[in-house]
């Protein structure tokens, strides 16, 4: 079997392979070509900046590359691949934290690139082709002279053509999962938290909402979108606001606007899951579908990373409970993190989660953190016992929870129309 080699990029930006020495992933475990998929389309190559490439001499010695030479390369995946291991890196002393990306390990083999990543859902809908730029600016346009004073067309606008967010893109496409963000604020402190960072070295990619939609700014573009729209899904909890439970009332008004002018269509809610009471009050009013966010099934690692203000993990655990028992269609956003989340205390853990909580489908998600931002601030590695490998743990997940989908998407399930009872 060909061992995979390192791969490092120069200052100038150009590839360079190191054939002498086998590619390390974080932590200094080798890379076997078992662990290695070919870059899949969509993939974006990424210097890591200020950290140096390194590999395994034949005696197992580990050599790192000169400074002059280049620095470690990573893989940022597209959506619908979730990274199996991270880079093996020196950091030079003194530098800035990583940017928020996922980095993905990359070798060499037989004179091509590979990454050490597994496919995990159909990225069709999610694949950057499936959003042509210009179409974009002009779809932007004409929907911003039409809904002038809608701010959550603004704001999307902002995030489709800043960030490149498919949901906020969909909503000028007309399709598919759209977002509506509604919370500027948030209950939960998560370390890798992508609009809104504590620590002043930490740059969170996005910039946090500024502004609580009003019933008719949401009613407004929800409703043409769910009517119209092919897999029509609406969802509340985007990347570039807070905790959209902290206005539930005001998404409890929505829905209920919403139902009274279409039954077609998903609404669906990423969440912290943090309050099991404001949660029953969404599901009351005709809530369809919901993702709660979750880095681990164990309390120790879940408020480590969370940092929850005002809530434990067991409300979390309650509020998807109560999801299960009224019918809804319910799914974790597992933040993955390899080395970590799959140890066996936590492989366990989660396993109980599932569960005792009933869910549906769980999706992956690529953690995009710096490693030595994230490691430092969680239990430690060696209490979490032996890692099993991604791949293992996406297998165990598999074969002891057959019932539960794995995926990486919010699904356009079909919906379950609740009966209120006359009396
Ligand atoms: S729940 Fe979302 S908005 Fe709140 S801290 Fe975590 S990532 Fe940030």
């Amino acid at each position: 079997m060909p061992i995979p080699y390192l791969m490092y990029v120069t200052p100038s930006g150009e590839l360079r392979e190191e054939p002498q020495l086998q590619a390390l992933a974080f932590g200094g475990r080798s890379i076997e070509s078992a662990d290695l998929i070919p870059l899949p389309d969509g993939v974006t190559l990424s210097m890591m900046p200020d950290r140096l490439a390194a590999g395994r001499r034949r005696n197992g010695e580990r050599k790192v590359i000169a400074r002059e030479r280049g620095w470690a390369l990573a893989a940022l995946l597209p959506i619908g691949y979730t990274r199996t291991l991270l880079p093996d890196y020196e950091k030079v002393p003194g530098t800035e934290p990583l940017p928020f990306f996922g980095y993905s390990a990359v070798a060499g083999l037989n004179g091509k690139l590979y990454v050490a990543a597994a496919s995990t859902d159909d990225p069709r809908k999610w694949h950057p082709r499936a959003f042509n730029k210009n179409k974009l600016a002009r779809l932007v346009q004409k929907k911003q002279g039409e809904y002038a004073h809608n701010r959550i067309v603004a704001q999307h606008a902002h995030c489709a053509l800043d960030y490149s967010c498919p949901t906020a893109s969909n909503l000028f496409f007309g399709r598919w999962e759209m977002a509506i963000a509604v919370s500027p604020g948030c209950n939960s402190r998560c370390i890798g938290c992508i609009s809104k960072q504590e620590e002043e070295d930490l740059i969170s990619p996005q910039d946090r909402l500024t502004f609580i939609p009003t019933v008719d700014e949401i009613v407004e573009v929800a409703v043409p979108h769910l009517e119209q729209a092919e897999d029509a899904i609406v969802s509340f909890g985007q990347g570039c606001e807070g905790e959209p439970l902290m206005q539930w009332k005001r998404i409890e008004q929505a829905i209920k606007a919403i139902r009274a002018r279409t039954t077609r269509g998903v609404i669906n809610i990423n969440t912290n899951g943090s309050n099991p009471r404001w949660l029953q009050r969404l599901y009351d009013a005709g809530l369809d579908t919901i993702r709660v966010s979750t880095i681990s099934g164990h309390p120790e690692t879940y408020t480590a990373y969370y940092r929850p203000i005002g809530y434990r993990f067991e409300d979390v655990k309650e509020g998807l409970k109560r999801a299960r028992d009224e019918g809804l269609y319910s799914s974790i956003n597992l933040l993955c993190f390899p080395g970590m989340i799959d140890r066996e205390r936590e492989v366990e853990a989660l396993l109980g989660f599932v569960r005792e909580t009933g869910l549906r489908l769980i999706q992956l998600r690529n953690l995009n953190i710096d490693p030595e931002v994230l490691l430092p601030r969680m239990p430690s590695l060696e209490s979490l016992g032996k890692a099993l490998g991604m791949r293992e743990l996406i297998d165990i997940l598999r074969r002891e929870v057959p019932e539960v989908e794995i995926g990486n998407f919010t699904r356009p399930i079909q919906r379950q129309v609740k009966v209120t009872p006359t009396s």
